[in-house]
């Protein structure tokens, strides 16, 4: 089999790959909702790949993972790796997770994620209303998510939170960084013992803190909501677009807290998570199969992980329908240090009309039953799609 095009379509907001093949097979995959300026990028390779032989998937890889970077310049490379699983998958008759090594799981645990209300506020009141909706949200949750500090609104809404001034900046990582005030950090430490006290003990929550806290603060914060039983505290120092790793810094905060502390989202491959887990600076490892180089990639990562007693839990919340179905398949077969991944939704809603192969309901009481159809196992129905397609796209599925 040979890969005869590779096309890049925006469907929504979500960069779509498709691989088309002299078999009649082609691989799809998508990228992040919010990358939809991908496009040109994931071109850049289509002259690489044309003549490959997609079910080589690694070889196929070898070619073009030279070229990819730290969130978002991985995406490009991560979303062609997914594709060809999907070929591969298609082509040998099984669901991909049959290709990673097989079934460890037949459900997955998932975490909240996407399925996001509108927030009114950055005060406890605030906090508690939002997490009350997600505790009645038909997913059942058992575990969910919220960004707090400087991972949200609150470092402005909240009237002297830092030592800083909050960017004017619409990229988001590290932009704002700086000391904590003594009124700023109380400010967090109520919000986050609110949303506990209306969860209780059978919910748990992790929070998604930064980039932007100094060790110390960082430090701070984990030792005051340590009887809080926490998931996890994501990203205090760095994470989201920020380029490096800085896992000394992490180091620092692991050892001084009983918190799990988890990062590593924006980081592409596996060689970027060597210091992170063989010097245990975090916890739990979250790259997103997105970025970090692909499912295979993650699979990597999560058995070396596995062998330093540091915990899994995928990045994913952009990803929408197509992304979920490669967190599924590559989730099913990760090692018993697999906590859950982070629940995409399809945006816009449309997107569940254009896809076949997806569970009803998705997800019942957090977990997702692991899907047995060949590839991926959610394929793109390309006569609903179709009217989805810009002017520039329209022979995407041709
Ligand atoms: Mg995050």
């Amino acid at each position: 089999m040979k890969i005869t095009d590779l096309k890049c379509a925006v469907i929504g907001r979500n960069p779509v790959v498709r691989i088309v093949t002299d078999a009649g097979i082609s691989g799809y995959s998508a990228a992040e909702v919010y990358k939809p300026y991908l496009k040109p990028f994931v071109l850049l390779f289509r002259e690489a790949l044309i003549g490959e032989d997609p079910t080589d998937v690694e070889r196929v890889m070898l070619k073009i993972r030279q070229r990819g970077g730290f969130k978002p310049w991985g995406a490009a490379i991560s979303t062609i790796e997914m594709a060809l699983w999907d070929v591969a998958g298609k082509a040998a008759g099984v669901p991909v997770y049959k290709l990673l090594g097989g079934k460890v799981r037949d459900r997955v645990r998932v975490y909240n994620g996407a399925v996001r209300f509108p927030m009114k506020g950055y005060d406890p009141e605030d906090y508690v209303e939002d997490v009350r909706r997600m505790k009645a949200a038909k997913e059942g949750f058992t575990i969910v998510k919220e960004p707090i500090a400087f991972h949200s609104q609150m470092k402005r809404a909240v009237p002297g939170f830092y030592y800083g001034e909050p960017s004017a900046s619409p990229f988001h990582g590290a932009l704002d960084r700086g000391p904590i005030t003594e009124r700023g950090l109380k400010h967090v430490i109520a919000c986050i013992e609110a949303m506990k006290a209306e969860l209780g003990d059978g919910i748990g929550l992790a929070l998604d803190c930064g980039p932007g806290w100094l060790v110390a603060d960082a430090i701070r914060l984990t030792k005051a909501v340590e009887h809080l039983n926490l998931m996890w505290l994501e990203d205090l120092i760095t994470g989201d677009y920020v380029p490096h790793v800085s896992a000394g810094l992490f180091r620092e905060v692991t050892r001084a807290t009983s918190t799990p502390i988890h990062t590593g989202e924006q980081i592409y491959l596996r060689q970027n998570f060597v210091d992170l887990i063989e010097t245990r600076s975090v916890s739990i490892v979250g790259p997103d199969p997105g970025d970090v180089g692909g499912i295979a990639e993650l699979k990597w990562i999560a058995e070396f992980a596995d062998l330093h007693g540091v915990q899994m839990a995928p990045h994913g919340v952009g990803n929408g329908v197509l992304g979920l179905a490669a967190l599924i398949q590559v989730s099913a077969t990760l090692p018993h240090n697999f906590i859950a991944f982070e629940y995409p939704v399809g945006d816009p809603a449309w997107w569940y009309e254009i896809v076949e192969g997806l569970p009803d309901p998705i997800v019942r009481n957090g977990m997702i039953d692991v899907i047995d159809r060949p590839g991926m196992g959610v394929d793109l129905i390309p006569e609903r799609a179709r009217r989805y397609l810009a002017e520039e796209d329209k022979a995407f599925f041709d």
